[in-house]
């Protein structure tokens, strides 16, 4: 074959893990290559390496903007193991290469800072090194190319068991280096789109939080089933962060195969229990919530979720947001559940819930921030960005919140008006939140009028309406929402304001003797 002795190069400007890497590699019989930094960085750790220059017979030039661009290096990389190839090699005196290990200078990294200025960044753009991840990568029949020093143990295990680096490895590892280039190339394009004055060099250029070109890089968690009906085709991916989060960082320890619907419902879930500090439970139907509640304990707020709309329950997800223990679990069982997602479980629990063969299992860990990024919507021929809808502080609503009406909430009033507007969020508009002791009594959501989801809450609620609270996430156009409720029994209404009729809606409240706040701030779901 090409090969006599085995050639690396190695040009890193993360040096992490590299002294130990490349001394295994020498140990393997490997000759290393290296440029001006990395050299120095190996000859100090004791590893013998040969420089860059000495191979190509030509100085790193122009503060190393051309270090390894040269053909001694990218024949030795790009040649094929064919008779033409290795001809010329021979007559050209140029070595094979078979290994590349580079990462490159660190472009990202360096404008996340701030008050870098363009000049600085420019010269953090990496030529040579992804050069030669490309060369290597494209030739993976031969060559194996790493960009990511998590694999240096890898690549030296299957070295020291097999004496080569696989095919399969080659590929998977080419796979990984052209989607490290692309991501690469994105960022500096990301980067120079934000430059509005190219004649000074010398600025930060102002970063745009909505940038005019946009790459997210995604990656598959799997492929679905189906998607939200049978006949549509589907597939699951996850932001590129490590570690992953949220949903699509949760962890799947029993029952069926995840679908797309479960996924969505799943999300649901997780949103609503993670806004609670107390023990929380909802049950999520088609993405809603038919029931949520807050108890002393995990168990007594599932019962109350439950509960809460026994009718919808049946078949739901479930969210919880504290460690499931033996009488969640055994609550859980009681009916049919598509899923159930928490922080943990016991091991107790979970040998309750698996006697549940269907039952999807899912852990999430402790709730990291679910709210990060950008709120994506799809329309046609394009999508809308938005900030996340999250509260602030919603303990400090009493004191935010302005009481319009003569008479004021009582303490038990506030809990619930501040548990309602915590639910109501995660409602569909028109959304409509009945609440009495913390556990939701009626919802109505999706409606076209304000009323008409006032009359399917109040409807559900029935006599549970009596001494209880009611969440709009809209303000009231008219008072007709209003007396509608006070006739029904509700004693207190939490709303946005800002309507013209707010006066009307006001005294229609006084006369009622009901108490109201208004938050100033709405919050439709679409
Ligand atoms: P070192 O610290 O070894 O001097 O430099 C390592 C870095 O240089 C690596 O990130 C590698 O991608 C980059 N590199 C290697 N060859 C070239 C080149 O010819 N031009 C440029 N601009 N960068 C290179």
């Amino acid at each position: 074959t090409i090969e006599g002795k085995k050639r690396a190069i190695i040009s890193v400007s993360d040096k992490q893990g590299i002294a130990e890497f490349a001394r295994a590699l020498v140990d393997l019989g490997y000759h290393l290559i290296s440029t001006g930094g990395t050299a120095a960085f190996l000859e100090e750790a004791g590893v013998p390496v040969e420089r860059v220059e000495d191979v190509t017979g030509f100085p790193e030039i122009l503060g190393g903007r051309v270090k390894t661009l040269h053909p001694k290096v990218h024949a030795g990389i790009l040649a094929r193991d064919l008779p033409e190839d290795r001809r010329q090699l021979e007559e050209l005196d140029i070595q094979p290469i078979s290994l590349v290990v580079v990462n490159l200078y660190p472009f990202e990294e360096t404008v996340a800072r701030t008050g870098v200025t363009v000049r600085e960044a420019l010269e953090k753009i990496d030529i040579g090194g992804p050069t030669m991840v490309r060369a290597a990568a494209k030739n993976f029949q031969r060559v194996a190319v790493v960009v990511n020093p998590n694999r240096y143990q890898q690549i030296i295990q299957e070295l020291e068991e097999k004496g080569e680096i696989s095919l399969a490895t080659r590929l998977m590892l080419a796979q990984e280096a052209f989607w490290h280039t692309a991501r690469y190339d994105a960022a500096i394009a990301g980067y120079l789109t934000g430059i509005k004055t190219p004649e000074s060099l010398d600025i930060s250029p102002e970063k745009e939080k909505y940038p005019s070109r946009l790459m997210i890089p995604l990656v598959k968690v799997a492929d679905l089933r189906y998607g939200e009906n049978p006949h549509q085709g589907a597939a699951f991916y996850r932001e590129d962060t490590m570690p992953p989060y949220g949903v699509a960082g949760a962890r799947q320890f029993h029952g069926k195969e995840l679908s797309f619907n479960n996924i969505l419902d799943l999300n649901a879930a997780l949103n609503v229990v993670a806004e609670f500090e107390v023990p929380a439970a909802v049950v999520i139907k088609h993405s809603s919530p038919s029931g949520v509640a807050c108890a002393a304990t995990l168990a007594e707020s599932y019962r109350r979720a439950y509960e809460a709309n026994a009718v919808a329950a049946y078949g739901g997800v479930v969210g919880l947001n504290k460690t499931v223990d033996r009488d969640t679990a055994a609550a859980l069982t009681e009916t049919f559940l598509e899923a159930v997602i928490a922080p943990a479980y016991t091991e107790e629990a979970l040998a309750v819930l698996k006697t549940k063969k269907n039952l999807r299992i899912l852990c999430a860990g402790e709730f990291a921030d679910l709210y990060r990024g950008m709120d994506v919507k799809r329309v046609s021929g394009g999508y809308l960005l938005q900030d996340p809808d999250a509260i602030t502080d919603i303990n400090s609503l009493p004191r935010m919140g302005r009481v319009v009406t003569k008479r004021h909430p009582d303490e038990k009033e506030w809990e619930d008006l501040i548990f309602s507007w915590i639910v109501v969020r995660h409602v569909f508009s028109n959304g409509i939140v009945l609440a009495r002791d913390r556990q939701t009594v009626g919802i109505g959501g999706g409606q076209v009028s304000r009323v008409a989801a006032a009359r399917i809450a109040l409807t559900q609620a029935g006599e549970k309406a009596r001494g209880a609270v009611l969440a709009s996430d809209g303000f009231m156009p008219f008072p007709d929402t209003l007396e509608y409720a006070a006739k029904s029994g509700v004693t207190a209404v939490i709303q946005p304001g800002g309507s013209i009729r707010d006066e009307e809606v006001i005294a229609a409240a006084d006369a009622a003797g009901m108490a109201m706040v208004f938050t100033g701030r709405r919050h439709f779901k679409h």
